[in-house]
């Protein structure tokens, strides 16, 4: 195994999918920089990247003139083009988000603005008989279709991504956690698990363990990183019939969350999820893991508590969701009334990497940090696989300010 270089032009940290844009985006605009992308684990995009719905998203939801809106248009366009010129398979399989009854029209009317200030291509609003015409099985007094929306394995798109930062002379090293940031007047030194390096500029895209780096190099404590854990069901093979691309739920309008959708995804088997639980510890894909860093870390923040406060209904649900298959199925047999308990599996999970701030708001938005010769990535969540594109160049922009 190679050590990474004693110093570089830049450091990225984070080999997800956002860490691997960056570096690559950077290195196509300078192709003579010495980069380096350092990941913690033994493989690349091991966490959210990997362990996602797999959906591009059309841009549907976000505040128009939001950092999440512009950047998921965009960033859906340049993926597609990106996938095309790869031949990495991307499916326009298309989606449908269905008001399970009269009581969530206001919600759909909103999302059908949102989408289309937001410029999302061919968005249309569709009446029960449409809504059966798309997705036999579902059901609805009403839906907005989205046929831009698709489906892609977001790891494979990681690794083309690497691949091209490798080919662009980028040095990518992984198990190379980093562990500090020390900033002196010409350069910073990064100290990691095989050493230091010595950088001028530091690019942080850690997911869910972004703000420990950034806060410890000098960014304010605020927003803190609060994971929230996805759980997945999958449909049995023979049951895969009931969806035949995506049926999403109308959202809280409260929650950044987009609620439990149905998705056939890029393989063809129907993920239904996630739900959205706080956990006690960022990497608790079993729901029964507990570090003493990261619950500590959840309790001492106001923000949790706040967050608690308001939205302990909510909570109880979720945590009835994730004890009970049955309570959960029964939630998603709104959208599919033929869905039983017997036609699902356990599935996977994934673990949010959700900023929250100290009165208890789940941040919304994308959200970058700048300290001495370091920016620092906050608030990545969905639909940031998506942009990652968009994102990359946002960063690259900044980074060159
Ligand atoms: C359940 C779930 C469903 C989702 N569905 C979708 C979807 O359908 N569509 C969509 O667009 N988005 C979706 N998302 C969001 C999307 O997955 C994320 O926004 C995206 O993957 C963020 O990429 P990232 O590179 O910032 O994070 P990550 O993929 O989490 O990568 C961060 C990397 O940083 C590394 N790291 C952390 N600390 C250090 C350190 N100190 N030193 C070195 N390395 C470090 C980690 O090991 C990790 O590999 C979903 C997310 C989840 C959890």
């Amino acid at each position: 195994m190679v050590d990474p270089p004693r110093s570089c032009d830049v450091v990225v940290i984070g080999g997800g999918i956002l860490g691997l844009a960056v570096a690559r985006e950077l290195l196509a605009r300078r192709p003579d920089s010495d980069l380096c992308l350092l990941e913690r684990e033994d493989r690349l995009a091991a966490h959210q990247t990997s362990h996602s719905s797999g959906v591009i998203h059309a841009g549907i939801y976000y505040e128009p003139g939001s950092l999440k809106a512009r950047l998921c248009v965009e960033g859906a366009r340049l993926l597609y083009a990106f996938c095309e010129e790869r031949g990495i398979e991307a499916r326009k399989s298309g989606k449908l988000i269905v008001a399970a009854a009269d009581s969530e029209l206001p919600g759909l009317d909103e999302l059908e603005r949102r989408g289309r200030e937001n410029q999302v291509p061919g968005l249309r609003r569709i009446d029960p008989d449409g809504i059966g015409e798309i997705e036999p099985h579902g059901r609805g007094v009403a839906a907005l279709h989205s046929p831009e929306t698709g489906v892609v394995d977001f790891g494979q798109v990681a690794a083309a991504y690497a691949a091209d930062v490798e080919a662009g002379g980028g040095f990518v090293a992984t198990g190379c956690g980093v562990r500090r940031l020390v900033a002196g007047g010409r350069s910073v030194k990064v100290e990691h698990a095989r050493g230091s390096t010595e950088a001028g500029f530091v690019i942080g895209c850690a997911g869910a363990w972004s703000d420990r780096l950034a806060v410890a190099a000098g960014a304010p404590a605020e927003p803190r990183i609060v994971p929230f854990r996805g759980g997945y069901l999958r449909l049995r093979p023979e049951r895969r019939g009931l969806v035949q691309s995506m049926i999403y739920p109308v959202p809280d309008p409260e929650l950044p969350f987009l609620g439990g959708h149905l998705t056939r995804t890029i393989d063809g088997e129907v993920l239904l999820g996630p739900s959205a639980l706080m956990v006690g510890a960022r990497d608790a894909y079993r729901i029964s893991r507990l570090r003493a860093r990261d619950l500590g870390s959840t309790l001492s923040w106001p923000g949790s508590w706040r967050l608690a406060g308001r939205f302990w209904r909510t909570g109880l649900t979720e945590i009835r969701h994730a004890a009970s298959r049955r309570a959960y199925v029964s939630e998603l047999r709104r959208l599919v009334p033929e869905l039983s308990e017997r036609d699902v599996l356990p599935g996977p999970s994934g673990i949010r990497a959700q900023a929250l701030d100290r009165d208890g708001k789940l941040v919304d938005d994308f959200v970058v940090h700048r300290t001495e010769r370091a920016l620092h990535i906050r608030n990545a969540p969905s639909p940031a696989a998506t942009s990652s594109l968009a994102l990359a160049r946002l960063i690259a922009d900044e980074a060159e300010t």
